[in-house]
């Protein structure tokens, strides 16, 4: 049998941080960059964080560069671990998610994941929050992995070659996201798309960009373990 490893999106896909993400971010923003700073109108779902933050300087007139990104990212952590801690935001897990997670993982011909625009302390951060294990995750691809999306499924497999001396198999690498990006992302790699529709974007959209299946939401853990595990 084929080695198969899916990747899974964070935001909208494995949890939903109920406006923590984009709160901690615009706070962060506006410590290190003054009070201007705004994610108002700009599009955040399915991309990356640190295009997110160039797009958001790029209103301003501003540009990132090594010592403002450090600064940015240490705040970001911080304003997004206070709102959790506080209780003000919570992270919680998509219906079925932990299950689908455990089940996964039990199987010694499939490996999970992640594949998301999350920087890595702030991912894990929204992960830990939600009582995902980061452990469960054996290669991780994340925002600041490649310049686009795109970028991030050979990054994901070179990892997985690295960590499991599996050879890159783009044809046994699914992807499950919320978003057209994750879709677009998938296909332009020639990988599997699930995708949810417990995020951004609803079905009409996400089958109209491509996706191979459209679910609502991942708590049928048969019927979806099914679909992911046929070669
Ligand atoms: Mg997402």
């Amino acid at each position: 049998m084929s080695e198969t490893l899916i990747l899974f999106d964070i935001d909208g896909t494995l949890l939903r941080t109920n406006g923590a993400g984009i709160g901690g971010f615009v706070e962060a923003g506006v410590r290190v960059f003054g009070k201007d700073f705004s994610l108002d109108g700009l599009l955040v779902g399915g991309q990356l964080d640190p295009l997110i933050l160039d797009r958001a300087l790029g209103q301003l007139g501003m540009a990132p560069d090594e010592v403002n990104l450090r600064a940015f990212r240490h705040h970001y952590h911080e304003c997004l671990g206070r709102l959790f801690k506080s209780g003000e935001r919570e992270s919680i897990a998509m219906p079925g998610v932990q299950k689908l997670l455990d089940q996964l993982e039990a199987l010694a011909h499939v490996d999970i994941g992640l594949l998301t625009g999350n920087l890595a302390e702030t991912g894990q951060l929204k992960l830990g929050a939600a009582g995902i294990k980061i452990e469960q995750f054996c290669v991780h691809a994340w925002g600041d992995d490649g310049e686009t999306r795109d970028h991030l499924p050979p990054v994901a497999l070179e990892r997985w070659l690295e960590h499991r001396g599996i050879e890159r198999d783009f044809e046994h690498t699914v992807i499950i996201g919320d978003t057209i990006y994750d879709v677009q992302c998938a296909k332009a790699n020639g990988c599997r798309v699930l995708a949810v529709c417990t995020g951004v974007d609803d079905r009409e959209t996400l089958e109209a960009a491509g996706a191979d299946w459209v679910v609502d939401d991942l708590s049928d853990t048969e019927a979806v373990l099914e679909w992911l595990l046929q070669s």
